[in-house]
């Protein structure tokens, strides 16, 4: 046996054999990480043989015992110390009449997976950070590990498809009472009196539309991109929400879902994530967003009991609008003319209701009104009358409510950051599955794709 110390004087004299006269402490690290790189990736290599020899010949969906075709199947793979060669037995199951491997089953080695989790979750996390090419060299620089940009462009994606099965699963539950009441089962307990929010908005990305198709499609003088919704939402509690020492609001957990599969999609994923949340716990569910009827047709659909708020934010700024139409844009007149209104909807009980009585009091005395300022007057009553029951602001300050969407508005804009960089063109598939990956890296379940990441509440 071989002691700590043997192995420290092994790497000592194969560094200092390279001449450390003129090398800072970086350059050490990094011959020292090479230098012993093989070491490692051997030790992992015999490791995993070991591991994959151990592993009894059972089917890994009903537990049958295989009937063996090979006993040394070889397969190699990429790890962060290089690849890494193996051989495993394989066979086929009586019952479910399909071939597995159980060894790459209990690795953690999906079928035709090209690299060790470690090595993909490297791939997932650098590519949610940035485009394949700056992941690339970031790679390199913090890993000393050379992946080609394509590889981890191609794996980032794989990753996403893996993160897309796992969201469809949760979509289908929400579809049946059994899988509706595990779901809710997934949540933590919940303090008394707890109040759910639920934040909705929607923001769009450009996508290029039939890839490989380019060249055909320019001739025929045919748009190639297209804009597309990806709706987004927060949930979170009331009582995770704490104050930074700067002032600053911070949500300590929250659950996030964004989509551009649709609005039937993102509604069910939308719900699996509530229900995850405490949905039906919470003693009140409050849904905040901004005029979108889409928002306010889901939020009645889907929670049902629940309070709809519009953000406070969307009003003011449809108020300043009216006002810049009625007395001109950024004048005296229309500060002055706007400040009661906004006050009104922070300070009175029922603020919104006395807005819209004025507003309807000035359309009885348009006289030195013109038409167009007459049609925005209307528009602005239509508008505050159809959003009346949404406007409780002070009693939702009264309760430590937010009166504004702006949790959402942060989430959309963390998203964005990654997903609207300027010329960035995204396929409709490939982005669905990077949104996806992401999402499970923000709602803190990336243990459910990389096991190994268990120090991770
Ligand atoms: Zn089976």
């Amino acid at each position: 046996m071989i002691s700590e110390n043997d192995v420290v004087e092994w790497v000592y004299g194969q560094v200092s054999a390279e001449g450390t006269e003129d090398q800072n402490m970086g350059s050490l690290e990094k011959t020292i990480d090479r230098v012993t790189r093989e070491v490692r990736r051997q030790a992992l290599e015999r490791l995993t043989q070991e591991a994959a020899a151990r592993e009894v010949l059972g089917c890994p969906i009903c537990g049958a015992m295989l009937k063996v075709v090979d006993h040394r199947r070889r397969r190699v793979v990429d790890s962060s110390f290089g690849p890494i060669g193996f051989v495993r037995s394989y066979g086929l199951c009586p019952s479910c009449q399909a071939h597995y491997f159980p060894a790459d089953v209990a690795l953690g080695l999906q079928e035709r997976a090209p690299m060790s989790p470690r090595l993909q979750e490297i791939c997932a996390v650098m590519t949610l950070r940035a485009p394949a090419g700056q992941a690339e060299e970031d790679v390199r620089r913090l890993t000393g590990i050379r992946i080609a940009a394509s590889t981890l462009h191609r794996e980032a994606r794989r990753q996403g498809e893996r993160a897309l099965s796992l969201r469809q699963k949760q979509e289908e539950m929400t579809e049946k009472t059994e899988g509706v009441a595990l779901l809710a089962a997934k949540a933590p307990d919940l303090p008394q009196h707890s109040t759910l929010v639920i934040e909705i908005d929607a923001w769009n990305i450009r996508e290029r539309d039939h890839w490989g198709q380019t060249e055909a499609r320019r001739e025929a003088h045919e748009d190639l991109e297209r804009w597309h919704w990806v709706y987004t939402a927060t949930v979170f509690r009331l009582d995770q929400r704490a104050t930074k020492e700067s002032g600053r609001p911070v949500i300590a957990d929250r659950g996030y879902v964004a989509t551009r599969q649709g609005l039937d999609s993102f509604r069910r994923q939308l719900h699996a994530e509530a229900l995850q949340r405490g949905l039906l716990q919470a003693e009140t569910v409050l849904v905040l967003g901004d005029g979108a009827v889409w928002i306010w047709r889901l939020a009645a659909d889907t929670f049902k009991n629940a309070k709809q708020r519009l953000d406070l934010y969307h009003v003011k700024e449809h108020l300043w609008t009216l006002a810049g139409e009625l007395h001109g844009s950024g004048s005296p007149e229309a500060k002055a003319w706007v400040r009661p209104y906004l006050r009104w909807l922070d300070q009175r009980k029922d603020g919104a209701l006395d807005v819209i009585q004025s507003l309807e009091d000035l359309q009885r005395t348009l006289k030195t009104f013109d038409d167009q300022q007459r049609t925005a007057l209307a528009r602005e009553v239509a508008y505050l009358t159809g959003h009346k029951d949404r406007m409780d602001y002070k009693t939702a300050k009264s309760l430590g409510q937010p009166g504004g969407s702006g949790a959402i508005e942060s989430t959309c804009s963390q998203y964005q950051r990654r997903f609207k960089l300027t010329g960035q063109f995204w396929s409709l598939p490939g982005d669905e599955a990077l949104l996806a990956l992401a999402t499970v890296h923000r709602n803190r379940r990336w243990h459910l794709l990389f096991p190994h990441d268990n120090d991770n509440p």
